[in-house]
């Protein structure tokens, strides 16, 4: 297990789409570990791989609910809006406003290829739709109607 490095905005592997993941072999639980490693020495929400220059499908949240390992994550339903801060491990040093669903489900992987649903609100459900959106090379300040230095 080992801390990674994480990208910072301007670098273009943040811009990318992301590939699928197709092997959950021992490769990827390495990338699982690490990126936990990395989330929790950071205190960060969530890490997307494309954060630590790897350009596949596959994120993890690290909330009040619990700690979660996403793999090829689809949100397949949304509900209501809610408009709140957050901010960004690649995007050190400022936060910004972002409107997101209140509600999601996300059917997802697990690091073994079981295929998984999960219900968010509030939080949570942000921390999903950021870290899915890494996924597509799309930021928060993308999206933020406003944007501060911390
Ligand atoms: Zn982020």
């Amino acid at each position: 297990m080992a801390i990674r490095n994480v990208v910072q905005v301007g670098d273009d592997v943040l811009r990318q789409k992301c590939f699928p993941v197709e092997e959950f072999d021992e490769k990827l639980h390495a990338l699982l570990d690490d990126m936990k490693d990395t989330v929790k020495k950071e205190q960060g929400a969530g890490l997307a791989a494309p954060q630590v220059g790897i350009l596949r499908r596959l994120a993890v949240v690290d909330v009040d609910e619990g700690y979660f390992e996403l793999i090829n994550p689809v949100i397949v339903l949304q509900k209501g809006e809610q408009t709140g801060w957050e901010g960004c491990l690649s995007v050190k040093g400022k936060s910004g406003v972002v409107s997101r669903p209140m509600k999601v489900t996300v059917s997802y992987q697990d690091r073994y290829g079981e295929k998984k649903l999960l219900k968010a609100k509030g939080f949570f459900a942000r921390a999903c739709c950021h870290e899915i959106d890494h996924l597509d090379g799309i930021l928060y300040i993308d999206k933020a109607s406003h944007i501060e230095k911390n």
